[in-house]
C-alpha cells in the first residue's frame, strides 16, 4: 500500500506533467481529427494543423510549401456500420471488426457455420463446396480447428472460395484494425468469440464501404535552417495518420499509435527553432503509414533534398509508455551511434534501458534505410494494452517516458553535430 502511495506521489506529477507538455496530444485525439484516417477529412485535418503549428513556431517551409501531396488508392468505410445477430446489435470496435479490405453489404443473411469435421475429409470438403451459398454467410469458428491440418482449406474460405456472400471468422485473437490499399470482391467480417452464438441463425448487415482509386494524402515537413552546415541535415519523422473511421462512429484514436510520436515531433521542432543548430534540422510529419507506409516511400522517392546529405534521421513511433525504456531498430547497423544514444542515456539517467535492435520494415524509417540513408527507428517500451483499437486514448496513455526521450534526442542530435 505505501509502495503505491509513493509511486503515485513520485510518478503522478512527472505523468500528468509529460501529459501537460504533450500538448498536440488531445488535439490529435479529438473527434474532429476523425482518426486521422480517410473519412471526414480526417488526415487532412490533422496534417492542417500540424503545418499551422510549424508555422507558430517559425519553422521555413520546403520547395514554397508546407505539404508534399500524393494520392493513393484506400478501402473506406465512411457510412453505415451495422451488425445485427438476430435482435442484438453487436458493438463495432468491440464485438467486431469489418476486415479492411472488404466489400459493402446489405440485407439479412443465413449463416453456415463451417465445423472441423467439413474440413477434414475429401468427401466433407468437397460436400461443403458443392452447397449453393450465394445468399448465405460462411461463419469459421476458428477456435473449434486443429489449424494444422486444415490450413489450406481454411484459407480458401477465407478468401471466399466458396463464393457465398461473405466470411465471418470467429477467432480468440485480439481484434486489431489496419488499412487496405485494395477492396476485396466480398464482405469479411472479423467477430469476437461469444459475439455470436450457434443460436444465431441470421445476421442482418448494413455496411457501406467505398474504394477511392485517388485519395489525396499528403505528408508535412518544415525546416530549422543551419547556421554553419545548412545544407547538412538532421531529419525527425513521425507518421501522423491512423485508421480512420469504421463507419460514422467508430472512431480509432491513435493516441500512441501515433499522435504521441507527432506531439513530441512538433515539441522537438518548437525546441530546434529556439535553439537553431549547426545543421539544418528537417521535421516530416508522415501520411498514409499504416495503409503500408505510403507516405514516407514517396517522400523517398521525391525527397525535398538529396537524401545523401541527411547526416542522421530518427523515426519516432510509438512514443506514449516508456515504463521500460526505450528500443532503436537500425541499432546493429549503426553500432556507434547506438552506442553514443546508450552512452548519453547512462549519463543523463533519462530512460531505464536502451535496447538494440536490428533491422525491421515496422515504420517509416525503412524507406530511409532501403536507400542507405543513417537512421533509427525509435519506439518506447512498457505495458499498455491498446494497439489498433478504439481504446487507444490519450488519457490511458501512462507517457512516463515523454520528457527523457527528448532530453536524450537532444543530447544525442548534440554530440553528433560535435563528431561532425
Ligand atoms: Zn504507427
Amino acid at each position: 500500500m505505501l509502495k503505491g502511495v509513493l509511486w503515485i506521489l513520485i510518478f503522478l506529477p512527472i505523468a500528468l506533467a509529460a501529459q501537460n507538455e504533450a500538448r498536440d496530444l488531445a488535439v490529435l485525439c479529438s473527434p474532429d481529427f476523425a482518426g486521422r484516417g480517410y473519412v471526414d477529412d480526417g488526415m487532412k485535418k490533422a496534417s492542417s494543423y500540424i503545418a499551422s503549428e510549424f508555422e507558430k513556431a517559425g519553422l521555413d517551409q520546403l520547395n514554397g510549401s508546407w505539404f508534399q501531396n500524393f494520392t493513393m488508392r484506400v478501402n473506406t468505410f465512411p457510412g453505415a456500420m451495422t451488425v445485427k445477430s438476430g435482435e442484438r446489435v453487436l458493438i463495432p470496435g468491440e464485438d467486431y471488426l469489418v476486415k479492411a479490405s472488404s466489400a459493402g453489404i446489405h440485407g439479412s443473411f443465413p449463416l453456415v457455420f463451417v465445423s472441423l469435421d467439413m474440413l477434414q475429409t475429401d468427401s466433407a470438403f468437397d460436400a461443403l463446396k458443392a452447397m449453393n451459398l450465394r445468399r448465405s454467410l460462411v461463419v469459421l469458428d476458428t477456435m473449434s480447428f486443429d489449424k494444422e491440418h486444415i490450413d489450406k482449406r481454411y484459407k480458401f474460405i477465407e478468401h471466399n472460395g466458396l463464393r457465398s456472400a461473405g466470411v465471418v471468422i470467429q477467432s480468440k485473437r485480439r481484434l486489431i484494425w489496419t488499412v487496405a490499399r485494395n477492396q476485396a470482391t466480398y464482405f469479411s467480417l472479423e467477430i469476437k468469440p461469444g459475439a455470436l452464438s450457434r443460436k444465431d441463425s441470421i445476421l442482418s448487415l448494413d455496411v457501406d464501404a467505398k474504394f477511392v482509386n485517388r485519395f489525396k494524402a499528403r505528408n508535412v515537413w518544415g525546416m530549422v535552417k543551419g547556421t554553419e552546415f545548412p545544407d547538412s541535415f538532421l531529419v525527425v519523422t513521425a507518421h501522423y495518420d491512423h485508421l480512420g473511421m469504421m463507419g460514422e462512429n467508430t472512431r480509432f484514436p491513435g493516441a500512441n499509435d501515433n499522435a504521441s510520436g507527432t506531439s513530441m515531433m512538433l515539441d522537438l521542432a518548437r525546441y530546434y527553432a529556439n535553439h537553431p543548430q549547426k545543421l539544418s534540422m528537417v521535421f516530416i510529419a508522415f501520411a498514409a503509414e499504416e495503409a503500408g507506409l505510403v507516405g514516407s516511400k514517396y517522400y523517398t522517392e521525391h525527397p525535398a533534398f538529396t537524401l545523401d546529405n541527411i547526416r542522421f534521421l530518427l523515426n519516432l513511433d510509438l512514443l506514449g509508455t516508456g515504463q521500460e525504456g526505450i528500443t532503436a531498430v537500425n541499432a546493429t547497423l549503426f553500432e556507434s551511434e547506438f552506442d553514443l544514444l546508450k552512452e548519453l542515456n547512462d549519463k543523463g539517467g533519462y530512460l531505464p534501458k536502451v535496447v538494440r535492435r536490428g533491422k525491421a520494415a515496422n515504420s517509416d524509417h525503412y524507406w530511409f534505410s532501403e536507400k542507405g540513408v543513417h537512421c533509427f527507428f525509435i519506439y518506447q517500451m512498457g505495458s499498455y494494452d491498446h494497439y489498433h483499437d478504439t481504446g487507444d486514448k490519450p488519457e490511458l496513455l501512462p507517457m512516463v517516458g515523454y520528457q527523457n526521450t527528448i532530453k536524450l534526442v537532444e543530447d544525442f542530435f548534440s554530440a553528433l553535430q560535435k563528431s561532425n
